[in-house]
């Protein structure tokens, strides 16, 4: 796709020439290196994955094809897939690091998905809000009317270092204060709405200020740039905590407060220590308890779990003591279950929150909490065993399902087997009969959505496509011989169409496919880890003569879809689709067609289904 003018047939999804210059500039191996500790190992080089905990390497990077792949965890693809998971920014933005990274200028607005417009406006809502960040808290420090605020957190025992490291700001008490100061700062009103500041006024022109006269606290992202705000009321007649709506910037499901100040402490220690509010978090920070983050304002989403996994091995979850309910640990449950993550759960003193605790009692105490906080499934089995009569072998049978349908969650048949011990003990049963239970319980089902991250695994690759595929990507000049037998919409698995897709693309433009271009112009991880694992694991072969064997296959299972779908048709008697039928079935069982009624047996097509699928 390098050359100017050349054909692009996946209209517009190439970012031209800047991808692929910064892909060629780009060694892998010298990139990832200022990541993970890289230790050769033959043709390739071994690492402990950063995206999963692990105690020997299982995370390999292979310089000849450009491509990392870790086997533990099965991540994997191209330099900008793994700087995008790492960094966890969008693609676009991975090209961005690694151009600056190697020296290819990227240009703002290159990309062409998404539209130009929209790359733009995200820059603009960059500056927009690093410029209020900047206005709220000069106010604070300068403001007389801030005075309210300080004294709000002079009492909530905060010093003057901690709110100035934080950026912690003051929003006026007024309707247009903000929106005015922003506009004579050259932001538009499109940029002011888009940024979730302002609000546009119902039924009439103009806007106002969506944070009035509260305590604001800057919400960044990893990287450190504001990208939200959390505003706290200082009169009692409001709703207490205000966030930045979703905006192209923040979604506040993804987001934890603080995680830019805290990443280093936490990769260093391997733990992350999860609270339920800004004040927590900052009062940690302020006591030297430099792993602490803050959710905001919602419930922990897998996105956050996925996200805490890059950093730590062991999290700890500190919910407020009076809500340090059932609830809570139900939900955290649902999120965790199957993260292979050590979750504990501290007991705070009712009623006090970990700021007060903190300012009462001093850091020693709480980490004692902290140390002494029990894990997760522990907390829960008996909560399960408090919410159910434990005197009747009804109840105890009730306890024992609630918790063990916990268990059935999660994906690692042993370490659920290992958790489930407890319980049999303390519902009084045998083991044999837990584990049983636990099978049974273990049915596929669907998770309640909460995210793309909470969409069930996906399902394997079709093994026919997928072995095609891996002939295409063994040797490019085959691309003629598919597209010379079968249409791309042949292909049934939607991942393996779009992958196809792409590599004709690239074949008419290079006459050869690069699998490390192929992974940077599909921009999806799923379809870069499919293509890292193809590429990474297929040696020598004879490739032309197992793709015309695979095509074959694909031949056969699309004449008998389209008998099916005959036969289907024929059901309403169609009399052209009749004979079509005998023509195809004869073809297939290779005999002369006998009476119709005859071939229109179910199981027939049945049999035909068993010769594709036995392959
Ligand atoms: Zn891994």
């Amino acid at each position: 796709m390098g050359r100017p003018g050349a054909k692009n047939s996946l209209a517009g999804r190439i970012s031209d020439d800047i991808v692929a210059s910064v892909k060629r500039a780009a060694d892998i191996v010298e990139i990832i290196s200022r990541y993970v500790t890289l230790k050769k190992a033959g043709k390739t080089f071994k690492a402990l994955c950063p995206f999963h905990a692990e105690k020997t390497p299982s995370f390999i990077v292979n310089p000849e094809r450009q491509m990392f792949k870790c086997f533990g965890c099965g991540k994997g693809g191209d330099v900008f897939s793994f700087v995008a998971e790492h960094e966890r920014v969008d693609f676009l933005e991975a090209v961005r690091i690694v151009g600056s990274a190697v020296g290819v200028a990227v240009p703002d607005g290159f990309e062409r998905r998404g539209g130009v417009a929209s790359h733009q406006l995200k820059g603009r809502l960059y500056e927009l809000h690093a410029w209020a960040a900047r206005h709220y808290a000069r106010l604070f420090a300068e403001a007389p009317e801030a005075a309210r605020a300080r004294d709000y957190m002079a009492a909530r025992h905060f010093d003057k270092e901690t709110l100035e490291a934080w950026g912690i700001g003051y929003a006026a008490d007024s309707w247009e204060a903000l929106g005015r100061a922003a506009k004579a700062a050259k932001f538009t009103d499109a940029e002011l709405v888009a940024s979730g500041l302002v609000i546009e006024r119902e039924g009439k022109a103009g806007y106002y200020d969506r944070f009035r006269g509260r305590v604001m606290f800057p919400i960044r992202d990893v990287q450190g740039r504001v990208i939200g705000f959390g505003g706290r009321t200082l009169t009692d007649s409001e709703v207490k905590y205000l966030n930045s709506p979703e905006t192209p910037l923040f979604s506040k499901s993804r987001c934890l407060y603080g995680l830019d100040r805290a990443r280093e402490a936490v990769v260093e220690g391997r733990r992350i220590l999860i609270t339920e509010g800004y004040t927590d978090a900052l009062m940690c920070h302020q006591k030297g308890i430099k792993w602490a983050v803050a959710t905001l304002g919602t419930a922990l989403t897998r996105d956050h779990v996925a996200l805490v996994r890059r950093y730590a091995d062991r999290v700890v979850l500190l919910f407020d003591a009076d809500a340090a309910g059932e609830a809570a640990v139900d939900r955290s449950l649902e999120v965790f279950a199957d993260a292979d993550l050590d979750v504990r759960v501290p007991a705070l003193t009712p009623g006090m929150d970990p700021c007060d605790f903190l300012v009462a009692e001093g850091a020693e105490p709480f980490l004692a909490r902290l140390d002494a906080a029990r894990d997760l499934f522990e907390v829960k089995l008996d909560l399960a065993c408090r919410r159910h009569d434990m005197t009747t072998s009804n109840g105890r049978a009730r306890a024992l399902d609630e918790f063990l349908g916990i268990l059935a969650q999660i994906g690692n048949v042993a370490r659920a087997d290992l958790l489930s011990w407890p319980v049999a003990e303390r519902v009084g049963v045998e083991r044999e009969v837990v584990r049983a239970r636990l099978a049974a319980l273990r049915r596929p089902k669907r998770r309640a959505g909460d995210g793309p991250a909470a969409q069930p695994k996906a399902p394997p690759l079709d093994p026919v496509e997928h072995r095609i595929l891996r002939c295409v990507l063994a040797s490019g000049e085959l691309v003629p011989c598919v597209l010379a037998r079968v249409g791309l919409e042949d292909f049934q698995d939607g991942r393996i169409r779009r992958i196809l897709e792409g590599c004709v693309s690239l074949y008419d433009q290079e006459s050869a496919i690069d699998p490390a271009l192929l992974s940077a112009m599909l921009r999806e991880p799923e379809l870069s880890a499919i293509v890292a694992d193809i590429v990474l694991e297929t040696g020598a072969g004879n490739w032309e003569r197992e793709l015309q064997e695979c095509l074959d296959r694909l031949e056969a299972r699309k004449r008998r879809d389209e008998y099916r779908r005959l036969r289907e048709q024929a059901a309403g008697a169609d009399p052209q689709a009749l004979a079509a039928i005998q023509e195809l079935h004869r073809r297939r069982a290779g005999r002369p067609p006998r009476e119709p009624a005859r071939e229109l047996v179910p199981q027939e097509g049945e049999q035909g289904a068993d010769a594709y699928d036995a392959g």
